[in-house]
Parts: structure tokens; sequence; C-alpha cells
């Protein structure tokens, strides 16, 4: 695989100055295949999946192309969800940064009139959700008579979220003479119709999920009934003991009662999903990008697309229903080119979608035995050992020695060192909770469904996967992998307090 640096692509230097002051190296695959075009420019549709570049991909033409001295917004943006947009327009104001231009967001949810006085002062680059951009069109506070290019960015999801009349009233109103870019995860019928419509002779671009799926992340399966998933996962994370952990469950109950019980467990967690107020949702995000919360919680819906970066791992709390959903929930770790673990709960009676997501991804997960108490305990053991091996490592203990000496003069070296351990880890939280059981998927996927995951349609051996030879998931090295990098924040793993009422109370009103 040869990379392009970014500048060898002929844009303006202002712009590489950008890029590498964002720190991108090389070009991802989508942006190396989608430059050159964008910039001679060609209608794109691209495919690829999240964490790919996919903004940068568009964003790098349509800056290099903008004339600064013009008036009026010459490149509109249109994103699914507010959170969507916001992270388009950060992004392209960081890209945009040396060449200065003006980049804003619109998005339903925000005070309109302060957004109506933004958009006087000539952006020339608009983001925003169809409903909102929409609405500036009628009220008459943006005009897109100047607009030459035009980006649809998640396509599929805007689709999904019944936003294509919307899309075509507001494509009406832009201006033939454009170049049109469509990005999409997928490329259901509907928008290659959207495509035919509303593109001229586009270029095709697509980058296998495959290839970015297979590299850098780690892909666990644990079978489990229904009722043992919340301690399988609380075992989980007491073992691998993840810096930042995303958990997807299938619905918005569960991911409401899967938060609440890890934050009894005494885990720093928060659930998001569509019924949270904006506000809520935008501040849950920023604690976990902050390192605030450990664990998110989230729907699909709710996690889609957003970019948080540094997630080392991935749980499905339940098995999607759609390979394409589980190739997007894993892809929010082990991005830009991190490595990431994702371990999926499959029940008995599910395991036929197994080995439909296994065909989409052609990647074969590796099996996990649920940890045990003792195992769980031991990881608890092993991360305090590391945090104190840390402190004595990083030194400055001066002020410390002289009790230090005195303790040992007292007790026993290892008993001191004990009390430190059990100070420092707890044992696995048993503390009762309540999860509502789901109804499992339909039956799916042939024959013999519920026996087969004692092996059977597993069969030959273990080619392609990681760790040799461990698909009898004999326990050992599948949990480790976890804490590396773990030096990262001391105490935050585990912190006694509890956050407010947990989740639901602050959430006034829906979200449309
Ligand atoms: P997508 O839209 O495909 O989901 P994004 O455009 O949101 O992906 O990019 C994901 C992350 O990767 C962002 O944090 C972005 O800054 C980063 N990124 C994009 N291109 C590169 C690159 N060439 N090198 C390193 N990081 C990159
Ligand atoms: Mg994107």
């Amino acid at each position: 695989m040869t990379l392009t640096k970014f500048s060898e692509f002929g844009l303006d230097p202002q712009i590489v100055k950008s890029v590498n002051r964002m720190g991108f190296e090389e070009a991802t695959p989508i942006q190396e295949k989608t430059i050159p075009l964008g910039l001679a420019g060609k209608d794109i549709i691209g495919q690829a999946q999240t964490g790919t570049g996919k903004t940068a991909a568009f964003g790098l033409p349509l800056i290099n192309k903008i004339d600064s001295k013009k008036n009026g917004v010459q490149s509109l943006i249109i994103a699914p969800t507010r959170e969507l947009a916001i992270q388009v327009s950060e992004e392209l104001y960081k890209l945009a940064y040396d060449k200065r231009l003006h980049v804003l967001a619109v998005y339903g949810g925000s005070d309109i009139s302060r957004q109506i006085r933004s958009l006087k002062k000539n952006p020339q680059i608009v983001v925003g959700t169809p409903g909102r951009i929409l609405d500036h069109i009628n009220r008459k506070t943006l005009r897109l008579e100047n607009v030459e290019t035009l980006v649809l960015d998640e396509a599929d999801e805007m689709l999904n979220m019944g936003f294509i009349d919307d899309i075509e009233s507001i494509l009406k109103t832009v201006p033939d003479e454009r170049q049109t870019l469509l990005f999409s995860a997928t490329m259901p019928k509907p928008i290659q119709r959207i495509a035919e419509r509303f593109m001229k002779d586009p270029e095709l671009v697509r980058v296998k999920t495959k290839e970015m799926t297979a590299l850098l992340i780690e892909q666990f399966f644990v079978k489990v009934n229904e009722r043992e998933k919340f301690d399988v996962l609380s075992r989980l994370l007491d073992v691998q003991s993840p810096e930042l952990a995303i958990v997807f469950g299938r619905t918005k109950r569960r991911v409401d009662e899967v938060s609440r019980a890890l934050d009894m467990r005494g885990y720093v967690a928060e659930g998001i999903h569509g019924d949270l107020t904006q506000a809520k949702r935008m501040s849950v995000l920023r604690k976990f990008k902050e390192g605030k919360i450990d664990v998110l919680v989230a729907t699909d819906v709710a996690a889609r697309g957003l970019d948080i970066s540094g997630v080392t791992h991935v749980y499905n709390f339940d098995i999607p229903q759609d390979p394409e959903s589980y190739v997007h929930r894993i892809g929010r770790t082990g991005r830009a080119g991190k490595e990431g673990m994702a371990v999926t709960f499959v029940s008995p009676r599910e395991m036929g979608y197994l080995k439909i997501v296994e065909d989409t991804t052609k990647k074969r997960m590796t099996p996990l035995q649920p940890p045990t108490w003792d195992e769980a305990f031991e990881g608890q053991l092993r991360v305090a050992t590391e945090k104190i091996a840390e402190i004595v490592r990083e030194g400055s203990l001066a002020d410390y020695k002289v009790v230090a000496t005195k303790l040992l003069e007292e007790y026993d070296p290892t008993d001191i060192a004990a009390a430190m351990l059990k100070m420092l880890s707890k044992e696995p939280d048993q503390t009762p909770v309540h999860i509502t059981e789901e109804r499992p998927l339909p039956h799916r996927g042939g024959k013999g469904g519920g026996g087969k995951g004692k092996g059977g349609g597993y069969r030959g051996g273990n080619k392609g996967g990681y760790r040799g030879g461990d698909r009898k998931g004999s326990g050992g090295g599948g949990y480790r992998g976890g804490g590396k990098g773990g030096s990262g924040g001391g105490g935050r793993r585990y912190s006694n307090e509890r956050k407010g009422s947990g989740g639901g109370g602050a959430n006034r009103g829906g979200t449309k």
C-alpha cells in the first residue's frame, strides 16, 4: 500500500500547512482516491466505513476550490444529525484554518436567531442538518445561489432518518452548475437513485470494509445467556480494564438499564440514545472524550458516525441485527491507526447472526470464555499492581519515605504490600442489578442455530485469527491486551462518587 503525502495532491500550500498542523501524515485510502477526483471537479460517490477520514476526503478539495474573495456560501454540507454537523464543521474549520475561511454549522435545537446573525457574516462553508437548512432557506436567511460544491455526508443515515424529501427540496435550490459529492457507508438502492438524479456522471470510489476491520481490531465473541450478560460484562471490564469503552445495546431501555447497573457496580458509565435531549447527549459525549466517563453505553443510532477517538474496547451487549451495523460499531475502536478490541455477546439462539456477521467481515471472531470471579479478581489486582509499579517508577516519593520506613519496622513488608493492593482494588462487584431481558432476534442462519456455537460451525483452524490457535478460548491470552497504554489517569477507573441521579433525571422533552 503506497500512501500519499498531503503535499503531493497539488493543494494550496496554506491547506497543506493546516493538514500538517492537524498531524495527518499520509492520506487514508478513501482520501487518496477521492482528493484527486475532487480537485478535478468530478462528482463523486464515496463509500467507506466510519473513521476512514471521509471529512477530509471531501473537505480538502472543497476548501481548495473556495475563493475567499467571493461573497456567499460556496459549499454546503448536509449531515444527518446535529452532532455530525458539528463534528464536520469543526474538522473543516481546522482544515481551512490557514486559508482563514469561515465555517458555520446550522442545526435544530439551537437558537435560530443566533444562527441568522452568523449567516449574515458571510460564511463560505455551511454545514447543517436537513430540517434546519430548509428552515433557513424558507426564511431566506440562507441563500444557495453561489454554491459550487454540495456534499451529502452519511447519505444512508439521512435516508434512514427519513430526510429524503428535505434533501430533494434543498437540492432544488442549489445551482445545477455545481460539484456534488455523496458519502455513505452503505449504498442501498434509494441512494443510488438519488445519485442518478442529482449527480453528473459520478465516479464511484469504494474502500472495502474488509481492509478496515481486519487491520487493527481484534474481534472476539462470548456465547452467553441473556440473563448472564451483565455479570459477564462486569467481569470483562474488570479483567480487560479498558481505558475507554463503548457498550452497544439494542434498545433505549437496554441502554438505560445497563448504564444504571454499571453505575451501581462502581463503573463510571453513562448512556446515550435518541430520547435524550441534545444538551444531554452533547454533555455525555464531551465527558467521554475528556475521559471523565470510562464506559459509554449507546444505541446504534446515537453513536453512529461520531468521531470518538481513543476507544480501546467495544462491547456488543447485544449482537446487531445487520452486519453493517456491526462494522460500524466496531469501527468506533481502532481508529486512526490505533489498535482496538471488540467483544460481541451472542445468546445461544442468535448464533446464526454471528455467522452472518463473520461472512460479511470475512473474518472469524475468536471465542472467549466468560471470565470467572477469580479471573475478574486477578484482573483487579493486576491493575492495582500496575498502578503501584508506575508510582514507584515515577519516583518523587521522598516525602513519604520516613513514614514508610517506620511502617516497615512495625509490619511485615508482604502484609503492607497486600494492604496497598486491597486498598487499590475492589472485589468484583456483585451488587444485584435488574436488566430486562430482550427477546432474541428471530431465528436466522440455517440449521441447528442453537447448537451451532459448540464449534460445529467453525470448522478448520484459525487462519487469519490473531492469536494462534486460541479458537477454543481457553481463557488466558484472550483477555489481556486490554490495559496496554494503561498508564492513563491513575485512579479514574473506579470512582466511588455516585454521579448525580445517573442518567435520566436531567432530560426534559424529546429530541425531535
Ligand atoms: P469518517 O467521516 O470517515 O467517519 P472522519 O473524517 O470523521 O471519518 O475522520 C476520523 C478521524 O480520523 C478524525 O479524527 C480525523 O481527524 C482523523 N483523520 C482523518 N484523516 C486522517 C489522516 N490522513 N491521518 C490521520 N488521521 C486522520
Ligand atoms: Mg463522517
